[in-house]
């Protein structure tokens, strides 16, 4: 989690999607121009997010599955720095070492049910055609990820998935499907 110091001040909200709160964000100094929460981003994050947990609000009934509404979803994230160095979300000595034993695998992402928080990589912004930035697919694929978990289990149908094939393997079938990739 952030500490105090680390949380914005004002904290990011998405628009069309209070479901997700963005508490803290820090972008790589060498790339910064394209790590930056800059508004036009904000606002395709706010449509993913929408778009993500409609989405997976509609597969679960279509499954057969119906959630129950006092199970609200609500989250807050972070968007890291990938690297190791110090309270980067690749941090497995120091701030991430509570997340799992030692890995051999680069985090892109990580959500924490406890604390009902995620991660995510800041590698938001690409070029498009035309110069400006937009989402880049590698951050739709870890938000949306990501989202998955936090949907899973705070609507209270991680159940659901652990005949299908595992949670791990629904998130990553369910952001293939979206096109942003397993
Ligand atoms: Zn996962």
């Amino acid at each position: 989690m952030p500490l105090p110091e680390e949380r914005l001040a004002k904290p990011i909200e998405l628009p069309g999607c209070p479901e997700v709160t963005i508490i803290e964000w820090k972008h790589n100094g060498a790339q910064e121009i394209l790590t930056k929460p800059l508004p036009a981003l904000i606002v395709e994050l706010g449509a993913l997010c929408r778009t993500v947990v409609d989405e997976l609000d509609r597969r679960i009934r279509a499954a057969g599955v119906e959630p129950s509404a006092e199970f609200a979803m609500r989250l807050t994230m972070s968007v890291l720095p990938p690297g190791k160095g110090p309270r980067e979300l690749n941090d497995v000595s120091g701030r991430m070492r509570v997340a799992g034993p030692a890995r051999s695998e680069t985090l892109h992402g990580s959500y924490w049910y406890g604390f009902r928080h995620a991660f995510m990589q800041n590698g938001v912004a690409k070029r498009d055609p035309s110069g400006g930035l937009t989402l880049s697919t590698e951050a739709r694929r870890v938000f949306a990820h990501e989202l998955f978990h936090a949907f899973v289990h705070q609507r209270g149908v991680a159940w659901h998935f652990e005949s299908q094939g595992g949670e791990e393997q629904g998130a990553q079938e369910f952001t293939a499907s979206m096109g942003f990739g397993r």
